[in-house]
């Protein structure tokens, strides 16, 4: 299959070639629609195979640039990941107008603020400061629609289950969950029975 035959927005279509990705890969030719379909997902996918376009792809197509609040949330282990996710999410948007914020560790808590009370569609970061600056109410999340739990056995490994559990409980009940994760320990079965509803399964 094709990019062409997903029925992608043209901003986005022209997005995803010029980034120079000809046809999807595997976990995209598998996970793509199901996000687009609003589907919760469980992608058990290493790195390399595709899997932040993947979920980056969804997200630019499901948000609507036209309102100027959070829509999509990715939360990852370690600040540089969230910045990657950032990056690929601004050049595959290229030509959409969409503000995408990397909500890290060791940044400055008031530049944070400052950005997020501007407007960003998608917030890419790391759980300790996203849950700080929901906490704080400049992050907002009644907007939200898709959360998406990048590297989710790392996630956990790291000591992020409770902040992670303390967000997911400050979401919109109705909330998309995808959670990409290389590989399926019990504690992410646990989570992801906690919070998926009927996900679909992908594996790579
Ligand atoms: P990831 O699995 O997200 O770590 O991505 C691995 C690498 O594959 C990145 O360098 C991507 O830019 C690249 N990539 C992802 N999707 C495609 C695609 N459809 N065509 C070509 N390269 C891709």
């Amino acid at each position: 299959s094709t990019f062409d035959q997903m029925g992608l927005k043209e901003d986005l279509l022209r997005g995803i070639y010029a980034y120079n990705f000809e046809k999807p890969s595997a976990i995209q030719q598998r996970a793509i629609m199901p996000v687009i379909r609003k589907r919760d997902v469980i992608a058990q996918a290493q790195s390399g195979t595709g899997k932040t376009a993947t979920f980056s792809i969804g997200i630019l197509q499901n948000i609507d640039t036209a309102v100027r609040e959070t829509q999509a949330l990715v939360l990852s282990p370690t600040r540089e990941l969230a910045q990657q996710i950032q990056s690929v999410l601004l050049a595959l948007g290229d030509y959409m107008n969409v503000q995408v914020h990397a909500c890290i560790g060791g940044t400055t808590i008031a530049e944070d603020m400052r950005k997020l009370d501007y407007g960003q569609h998608v917030v890419s970061g790391t759980p300790g400061r996203v849950f700080d600056m929901i906490k704080r109410g400049h992050l907002r999340t009644r907007q939200l629609k898709m959360l998406v739990l990048d590297e989710a056995d790392e996630l956990l490994n790291q000591g992020f289950k409770e902040q992670i559990y303390d967000i997911y409980r400050l979401l919109p009940p109705s909330t998309q969950i995808v959670v990409v994760s290389a590989t399926l320990p019990h504690e992410v079965l646990e989570m992801t029975t906690k919070f998926m509803t009927d996900p679909v399964r992908v594996l790579v």
